[in-house]
């Protein structure tokens, strides 16, 4: 069981431009803190760190990606929202509804699923804009995991013993 993080930590926001690379990372579906990988251990599970710099996705924190589900769900509406506007203004007068009516849930239902994965990683993102990862902090999220160095760099079996 991992440790849980102390996050009462003061507010410190990223640079815009660091905010532009931290939610570009995240569209990519690779780790906001670094731009590497891997990420994702399937399309609905993330690892519990990233693959090259070894920051924890969920940084130590319980129930970290409650918010990424609100996120997820209010992309989905927006995008629903959008799509029926420029449908109904490109066909007016003459509204396909039928159409809309295959199209509009089917929306709903692969919009979750396909954003699924982005929606944690732009709110990891988030909290990297507001709160970035200190080299204290990365150090700590490293420590928690024996494994991560013979991770990145090729396991012999003498390392995996000592770990
Ligand atoms: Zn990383």
């Amino acid at each position: 069981m991992l440790e849980e993080m102390d996050s009462r930590a003061p507010w410190r926001f990223a640079r815009p431009r660091q905010a532009a690379r931290f939610i570009g990372r995240a569209l990519t579906l690779h780790c906001p803190n670094c731009g590497g990988g891997p990420v994702l251990r399937d399309w609905f599970h993330l690892r519990v760190r990233c693959g090259n710099c070894g920051v924890r996705l969920e940084r130590g924190e319980h129930d970290y990606f409650s918010g990424s589900i609100l996120l997820n769900y209010s992309i989905g509406t927006l995008v629903f929202a959008i799509v029926l506007a420029i449908m109904i203004i490109v066909n007016w007068p003459v509204v396909p509804w039928t159409a809309l009516e295959i199209v509009l849930p089917a929306l709903i239902l692969l919009f979750p699923i396909v954003f699924f994965p982005f929606s944690k990683l732009l709110w990891l993102s988030a909290d990297l804009i507001m709160r970035p990862v200190t080299p204290e902090e990365l150090e700590w999220h490293r420590s928690t995991d024996a494994q991560f160095s013979t991770e990145r760099h090729a396991p012999t079996e003498s390392v995996k013993r000592r770990g």
